[in-house]
C-alpha cells in the first residue's frame, strides 16, 4: 500500500501545495519554524492520496513510499 510522507524541514512556504490540494487539507504549521525559517505545511484533515502536492512541490517535501519499506 502506498503512503505519502511529508518532510517539513524541506518546506520553503511557497503555498503551491496548499492551493492545489483538491480537498484543502494542507495548511501551515504555525507552531514552529523549520531550518528555512518557514512555517512548514502539515495536514489538517484526511488525505485521499491524489498526489497533486507531490507533483507540484518544487522542494521535494512529499515522497510516495510503499508502506512495507517505510521503516527501512
Ligand atoms: S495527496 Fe492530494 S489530497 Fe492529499 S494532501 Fe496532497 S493534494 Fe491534498
Ligand atoms: S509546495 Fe512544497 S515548498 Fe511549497 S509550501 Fe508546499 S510543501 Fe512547502
Amino acid at each position: 500500500m502506498k503512503k505519502l510522507i511529508l518532510n517539513p524541514e524541506r518546506c520553503k512556504g511557497c503555498s503551491l501545495c496548499i492551493k492545489v490540494c483538491p480537498d484543502k487539507v494542507l495548511e501551515y504549521d504555525t507552531a514552529g519554524f523549520n531550518a528555512h525559517g518557514c512555517h512548514p505545511v502539515k495536514w489538517k484533515g484526511s488525505c485521499r492520496l491524489c498526489g497533486m502536492c507531490y507533483l507540484i512541490c518544487p522542494d521535494y517535501v512529499f515522497e510516495i513510499r510503499d508502506e512495507a519499506t517505510l521503516e527501512r
